[in-house]
């Protein structure tokens, strides 16, 4: 066993016996069936450790706890300021274990530990962001028909069932905790059956912070048995869910049951359109970053790129050779710049994908293979894979792989550039490489996604908003906007001169 895999300690980032349980109603408590689930690190193939498996009568638990947490009404009347300065406390402990944080990702995730520090410094400014933001004054005021007062004011939904996947595991329990806690809603989080670890150690944290009892709560468990019931309990005001947009169809139609609020952050097979002028050198290092990092496990991977026909040929030979120098390996070692996909089972379907990549025509520039040398047999690690030349229609060209597989297509005019970056069941991101300001200007308004990058790529700001069209999603999460998705909004009449209508005297 290498220094690498010996460092992988449970006990040395939490209590082992909290793996083993769940978080509810500010308590850590066995499932009923005490079931549990191999957490597996991908770069390896170990069983790291035995998580919870909640099962439905579980979540209905936490579910309960949450629900008399929120209609008990002391969190929601609680000052601004107390939620804010819980928030505020929870960052700082997160930062305080910012490097273990980093480590349990690695191991869990098998991303680099550069890409999972980063992860965790994004995760403590989401908690800050919406301490501060739970302070700031919202609201309106209309007097258009005196003596009538009429003012606009934000409530919290009530309860937040959150689904979350294993791509960023802490990252996306932050975007959804902080701003539901922030505006004064109790939440059930329910990370994804293959990335507990993190949630776990944040949980801990949550506890520690003081929190009360029963708002906010943690069921680890797989889709069907821990989250389904969320999706279903009439108990539950809203569902935010991050994931794949098969799933994400299937619970914004379970959801309807009692009309719960949803927000869903789904799926992409972005473009990143490269023009002629753009700056040479930062077009293409951007290009393999915005398929490669992560492993190309990222919702908004620039999976398809379209480059100018002028430039195509030099542009796919030197990213080709780019990608081949990309060091793949454990994500814990420091000389790795790529690590392993998720598991097994997505390796294998992003094989598949390979496989039909080729079946279907589209020439293979470089990788298309899983890296068994090196130790690497037992972890779930492909090579850097570019298909070029690739048929707009082509099934890679169309379906989210979620690895790292780039597809490019080349293009001759600015419309037909437009054309391809919209024929797309998605549209979640875009890329935009160009020196032309107005040229960058019109493809940005013209392309029909959430998030349009110039000249950059994979920049994500904790103040803007951040979701899809189309198949990509419904609603936004981040800065104001994710708040917003936790609040309902209410109108509330007065009147400055109290008298009686008068409509039945006449
Ligand atoms: P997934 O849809 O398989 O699972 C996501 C979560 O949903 C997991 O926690 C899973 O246990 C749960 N789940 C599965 N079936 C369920 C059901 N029937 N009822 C309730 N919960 C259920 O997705 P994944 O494989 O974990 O993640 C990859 C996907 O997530 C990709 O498609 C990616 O694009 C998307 N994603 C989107 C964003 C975004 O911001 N738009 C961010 C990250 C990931």
């Amino acid at each position: 066993m290498s220094q690498i895999e010996k460092a992988i300690k449970i006990g040395a980032w939490m209590d082992e016996e909290n793996v083993r349980k769940l978080y509810i109603n500010g308590e850590w408590i066995k499932p009923v069936n005490g079931g549990t689930m191999p957490v597996i690190n991908p770069a390896t193939g170990e069983t790291i450790a035995e998580a919870a498996a909640a099962t439905e009568k579980d979540t209905e638990k936490a579910i309960r706890a949450a629900r008399t947490a929120f209609d008990q009404g002391s969190w929601r009347s609680a000052s601004a300021h107390q939620r804010a300065a819980l928030l505020m406390e929870l960052a700082a402990k997160i930062e305080e274990h910012q490097e273990e944080f980093a480590q349990m990702e690695t191991a869990n995730n098998g991303k680099t530990l550069k890409e999972a520090r980063g992860d965790v410094a994004e995760a403590v400014k989401t908690f800050r962001y919406y301490s501060g933001l739970a302070t700031k004054p919202s609201g309106e005021t209309f007097e258009t028909e005196a003596p009538l007062v009429s003012r606009v004011v934000r409530e919290p939904i009530g309860v937040c069932g959150q689904i979350i996947p294993w791509n960023y595991p802490l990252l996306m329990a932050a975007w959804k905790l902080a701003p539901a806690l922030a505006a004064g809603n109790t939440c059930i989080l329910k990370p994804s059956e293959l990335t507990p670890l993190t949630a776990i150690r944040l949980f801990e944290l949550i506890d520690e912070t003081g929190f009360p009892k029963g708002v906010v709560n943690l069921i680890n468990g797989t889709g069907l048995s821990a989250g389904h019931p969320l999706v279903t309990s009439p108990l539950v005001d809203k569902i935010a869910f991050t994931g794949g947009t098969v799933t994400g169809k299937r619970i914004m139609k379970e959801a309807v049951s009692n009309l719960k609020k949803v927000s869903l952050e789904l799926g992409g097979k972005s473009p990143n359109i490269i023009f002629a002028d753009a700056d040479y050198e930062s077009a293409l290092d951007y290009a393999a970053f915005a398929i490669f990092n992560n492993s190309g496990q990222v919702c908004s991977a620039g999976s398809r790129l379209l480059v100018e026909r002028s430039i195509y040929d030099r542009f796919v030979q030197d990213l080709t050779e780019a990608a081949q120098k990309i060091r793949v390996g454990n994500g814990a070692d420091p000389a790795s710049q790529m690590g392993p996909v998720i598991s097994k089972q997505h390796m294998e379907k992003i094989e598949k994908y390979i496989a039909i990549g080729r079946q279907e025509g589209a020439k293979l520039a470089c990788g298309g293979r899983r890296l068994l040398d090196q130790g690497r047999d037992r972890g779930y690690f492909i090579e850097p894979t570019i298909f070029i030349d690739v048929d707009p229609q082509a099934t890679v060209a169309r379906e989210e792989i979620f690895g790292p597989v780039l597809c490019v297509l080349p293009f001759e005019t600015e419309e037909e550039a437009l054309g391809l970056a919209n024929d797309s069941p998605y549209g979640l991101a875009a890329g935009i490489f160009t020196s032309d300001s107005a040229k960058a200007e019109r493809m940005a308004k013209s392309i029909r996604a959430g998030v349009t990058w110039i000249n950059t790529y994979e920049q994500n700001l904790v103040e803007g908003p951040w979701g899809g069209y189309k198949e990509s999603g419904l609603g936004r999460e981040l800065g104001t906007y994710g708040f917003e998705e936790y609040t309902e909004v209410k109108q509330i009449i007065n009147t400055l001169k109290v008298e009686p209508t008068g409509w039945f005297a006449d």
